[in-house]
């Protein structure tokens, strides 16, 4: 199946951004490094149940000082009920000290930079960056990278491979627009065993609804034992 146009790709990121118009981000945060540690503790875990878990350790940490203030012990409490608590305790104990440290308590505004910190990957990046300060960067998890290859907007076999095609073949306008609707759209609709391709509104532009449709609908061509 061919890779969609440039054109047709603006008019698929519109229809999607139409439907989750206005939201953000599902993680619970008030200040940007409550959202920095909410994205860190994301990692392989959902935002429900990181927004479960996240109320007393925002409660105490609202701001890169405060993990001065607190110890890795007991930051470490704190997130026990997520997974990887360990190390995602240590990622944001670390990452606080050293924004208050070095870079006077800012999530610096760089993709290289940003990735200096503690956990802090290319997709927890480019999350971060494109909430905060609006960079046209597309985290990409493995729900946008199953969206883009369903529809065809690229033909990937990994997410890090999404990544790069997407940052080749996307304008930055697209990029801007893509990243929240897209997480939300592979979260609700075009779901990973079941997608919604009945109600969806990216059927006619959809590659993999286009070969499924055709399984469903055509007579096969050695019957049926
Ligand atoms: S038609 Fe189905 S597979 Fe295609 S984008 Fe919609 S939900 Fe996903």
């Amino acid at each position: 199946m061919r890779l969609k146009t440039s054109k047709e790709n603006t008019e698929i990121i519109r229809a999607v951004q139409h439907i989750y118009d206005g939201v953000i981000i599902e993680l619970d945060y008030e200040t940007p490094f409550q959202l920095l540690c909410a994205v860190i503790l994301s990692a392989q875990a959902t935002d429900k149940w990181v927004n479960r878990t996240t109320p007393p350790l925002f409660e105490r940490v609202k701001y890169p000082e405060d993990m001065k203030r607190i110890s890795l012990d007991e930051v470490t409490e704190l997130v026990k009920r997520i997974n990887y608590f360990r190390n995602k305790a240590k990622f944001i104990h670390q990452t606080g000290i050293i924004l208050a440290e070095k870079f006077w308590g800012i999530i610096p505004n760089d993709l290289k930079l940003i990735q200096t910190l503690p956990g802090v990957g290319i997709k927890t990046a480019k999350v971060v960056l494109s909430v905060l300060y609006d960079q046209p960067f597309v985290g990409v998890d493995t729900h946008i990278h199953r969206v883009c290859n369903r529809i065809g907007i690229v033909k990937t076999p990994t997410p890090e491979k999404t990544d790069k095609a997407i940052e080749k073949r996307l304008t930055l306008e697209q990029r801007k627009n893509m990243h929240h609707p897209f997480v939300l759209f592979g979260r609700y609709q075009c779901l990973a065993r079941n997608p919604k391709c009945r109600s969806c509104v990216l059927k006619e532009w959809c590659n993999f609804y286009a070969n499924t449709s055709m399984w469903v609908t055509s007579t096969p061509k050695t019957p049926l034992q």
